[in-house]
């Protein structure tokens, strides 16, 4: 059957400003890194995708190996925007990077202009656009001057490849020289994106203080730990999911006692917020107007309609606060 979109799609999110550009994102977007790979169910890919863009998630992040295998994120999403999508391209930012290990040889990783020029193109094809809203730097490559790469991003724009330029998991000096650069090409960073959630404070508050002064949007990347911040793991591993999977960034090992007992408390701190824990570790992201989108990975449709009521309470009392940092130092 053909899916038509919510009309109400657009009553409820609270769209915010990417730094100071034009650009307009969900405070929730979509990442599409796990379940959407060549041995995942396609309908519930399907269905989360439709239940994300009623909601009015517009926002959907891509990356070029993202699978498996590499390139089957990319290959099922556009066949489903092909499907579903045709009529809304315009509704939709679609962000997709390149700079991890992708294709065979030397020009398959990291950052040369040889790479960057060919994973777009290539990004492109799989995902059957003329273009998408942003590209990313993956990762910052030390053996490629940054001027080449930096001048790649600028060349993927002018080609109309892509509408915007980001930046991912770059050491704090090397940011700030790709802001340098891309000024005197007259191309704007106009996100940064990085690990953040209150359990992993990868993107450092130097990092957040230098792009909240440059005005330049924060995407938070594993918001919820990769479901650590959620009620899940509080009573055993559950069958279906992702510490199951014996994924190498969290699988059982990551469930020691400390930290369900960790979980546990936090959780109690949610429900007395009347939220989930997975909520309550978006608002606590979405608190600081400086993040613009936190980026939710999800396995079922039930998972992205329960993280974005976090949307209804982002404040948080100093109370609240204060013990949370309790729990855990880092989270401030
Ligand atoms: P999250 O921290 O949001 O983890 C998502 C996982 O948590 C889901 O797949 C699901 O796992 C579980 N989950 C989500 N919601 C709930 C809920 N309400 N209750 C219980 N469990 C829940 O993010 P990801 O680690 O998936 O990353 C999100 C996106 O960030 C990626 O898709 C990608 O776009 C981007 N990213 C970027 C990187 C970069 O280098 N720039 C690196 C990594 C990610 P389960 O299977 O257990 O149900």
């Amino acid at each position: 059957m053909t899916y038509t979109p919510a009309a109400t799609r657009y009553d409820n999110m609270p769209y915010r400003r990417c730094g100071n550009s034009g650009l307009l994102l969900p405070p929730i977007s979509l990442g599409l890194w796990q379940n959407f790979g060549s041995n995942d169910d396609p309908n519930n890919a399907i269905k989360m995708i439709q239940t994300a863009f009623d909601i009015g998630i517009t926002h959907f992040d891509l990356a070029n190996n993202y699978g498996p295998t590499p390139g089957a994120a990319e290959t099922n999403f556009g066949n489903i925007l092909k499907n579903d999508f045709a009529n809304h391209r315009d509704e939709m930012i679609i962000s997709t990077k390149a700079g991890y290990t992708m294709w065979d040889g030397p020009y398959g990783d990291w950052g040369s202009r040889k790479s960057l020029m060919a994973s777009i193109d290539q990004s492109l094809h799989r995902m059957q656009l003329d273009y998408v809203d942003i590209f990313y730097s993956h990762r910052y490559d030390p053996n490629t001057p940054l001027v080449e790469t930096m001048t790649a991003l600028h060349d993927i724009v002018q080609q109309g490849k892509a509408l915007y330029v980001g930046i991912s998991n770059y050491p704090m000096e090397q940011l700030k020289e790709t802001f340098t650069l891309l000024k005197r090409m007259h191309v704007r960073c106009v996100i940064y994106q990085g690990r953040y959630s209150m359990l992993d404070n990868n993107m450092e508050k130097e990092h957040i203080d230098f792009l909240g002064r440059k005005r330049t949007g924060i995407s938070a990347f594993s918001p919820l730990a990769q479901g650590l911040l959620s009620d899940k793991y509080l009573n055993g591993i559950p069958k279906t999911s992702r510490a199951r999977s014996n994924s190498i960034s969290l699988n059982a090992t990551t469930i020691t006692d400390d930290v369900v007992k960790q979980l546990t408390a936090l959780n109690d701190i949610a429900k007395q917020r009347n939220q989930t824990l997975a909520q309550m570790a978006i608002s606590w992201l979405l608190k600081d107007q400086r993040t613009t989108t936190v980026l939710v990975g999800a396995s079922t449709p039930n998972q992205i309609t329960e993280n974005v009521e976090a949307l209804n309470n982002l404040t948080f009392s100093t109370e609240e606060l204060e013990k949370i940092a309790a729990l855990i130092p880092t989270a401030k």
